[in-house]
């Protein structure tokens, strides 16, 4: 098999490369398509990363970059659809697939499918077209089940996962940890797992000048600045960061910059507001929205330290971006913290998501005196980048490839 020029079908059903980033459902997985599939047309391979239509205007196929399209395939309704409803949907969008496939005569030498929603449809792919199916769980249903302050997911998506990770040539995880997790949640076989970590956009993320990022910005330049990256979803935490900026309200200029969520009137952006009016650090903490990831590198340099929360993460890219700007992590020990944050120096990892040492590990890092120049900060994440994942990602198709 030549591994030179592959023809890829990625399969990213529910959750669109070009999507919103920081809404609900859409974050890391969009961001890992869109650049791996990027690299990947780089390196020469031909990449079609199949979606669901969602909104109107959409072209059926777009050029992404080089060697990559998008394809719109409609799947139900025109417009948001639940999870589960989509489910229901699966089969129509695999038709659709199948039409457009038949229409242009293209056949695939290897499918990739992310979440257990296009895992479902590559399987069927896989059947259909005998080609290998490789899967990315992105989030496992049964770590999430089991971890406290997660949304519970369907016993649907478990059953689907668990038998993904029988059927599937080849399982990624981006971790150790989650390697894990499919062996003990799901029987995985071990030989069948491969781990990539995820990658950095090197050129976007970079150290800006502290003070022009917060003029330009509009922050104080004599404020301590934590900040939060990330969806508004009860597994990402934000509640126990507000308990620790509680527990810091004596800090003199002390601030909480929280970029994320669908727009300031959802219920949870709400909810959060409240919680920060209950705990009186209201007058302390910004909600700003979603941002475009082009426009988050200020928010990056303009922050002390980057504050991740989270109950449950499968990587946490935001980590990555924030240590490619030069900015401190203080994390829970979730996804890849404790591999990529160098204690005391790049970040620390907290022992527990307490409000209190959550607290503890900000107080650390807003002196601006543990952590390391913004140059050294950033130079310890050069190896994440999205060309070595996609360089890994060949390796992995390689390997299954010649294993049939
Ligand atoms: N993101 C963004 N704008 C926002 C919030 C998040 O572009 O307002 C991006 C962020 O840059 C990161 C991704 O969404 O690349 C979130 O990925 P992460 O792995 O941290 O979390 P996930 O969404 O996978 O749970």
């Amino acid at each position: 098999m030549e591994i030179e020029k592959l023809r890829i079908a990625m399969l990213s059903v529910h959750s669109s490369p070009i999507g919103e980033l920081g809404t609900k459902n859409t974050g890391g997985m969009s961001v890992y398509v869109r650049e791996v599939a990027k690299e990947l047309g780089n390196l020469g391979h031909l990449v079609d990363i199949y979606t669901r239509l969602n909104g109107s205007g959409q072209k059926q196929v777009a050029q992404l970059c080089d060697n990559v399209r998008l394809i719109h395939l409609k799947a139900g309704d025109n417009g948001h659809m639940n999870k589960l409803a989509l489910y229901g949907h699966l089969d129509d969008f695999f038709t659709e697939l199948e039409r457009f496939r038949n229409r242009e005569s293209v056949d695939y030498d290897l499918i990739h499918s992310h979440y257990w929603l296009s895992g479902r449809v590559g399987g069927w792919a896989q059947e259909r077209w005998e080609v290998p199916h490789v899967f990315m769980f992105h989030t496992i249903s049964a770590v999430k089940n089991s971890t406290v302050g997660s949304e519970k997911e369907p016993e649907l998506r478990t059953v689907i996962e668990k038998y993904l990770a029988r059927k599937c040539d080849r399982l990624l995880v981006a971790t150790d940890r989650e390697r894990g997790h499919l062996m003990h949640h799901y029987g995985a076989c071990p030989e069948t797992i491969g781990v990539v970590p995820c990658g950095v956009n090197l050129a976007l993320f970079h150290p800006l000048d502290k003070a022009a990022a917060r003029k330009q910005l509009g922050f104080a330049q004599d404020e301590s600045i934590v900040l939060f990256v990330g969806r508004f979803a009860p597994l990402k935490g934000i509640d126990r960061l507000l308990g620790a900026m509680a527990h810091l309200k004596d800090h003199q200029r002390l601030r909480l910059v929280i970029v994320g969520g669908d727009r300031n009137s959802t219920p949870e952006s709400q909810r959060l507001q409240g919680l920060s009016r209950e705990l009186s650090i209201q007058d302390s903490v910004t909600f700003v929205g979603r941002i475009e990831q082009d426009m988050l590198p200020p928010y990056y340099s303009a922050a002390d330290v980057l504050v991740i929360p989270s109950h449950y993460e499968s990587f946490g890219l935001v980590a990555l971006e924030s240590l490619a700007s030069g900015t401190p992590v203080v994390a829970t020990k979730v996804g890849a913290m404790e591999s990529i944050l160098r204690e005391g120096e790049t970040g620390h990892v907290v022992n527990n998501g307490s409000p209190r040492s959550l607290a503890d590990g900000i107080e650390t890092f807003i002196s601006r005196t543990h952590a390391l120049s913004a140059d050294k900060i950033r130079a310890s994440v050069f190896r994440f980048s999205w060309a070595n994942v996609a360089s890994a990602m060949i390796d992995e198709y390689g390997a299954v490839l010649r294993s049939l």
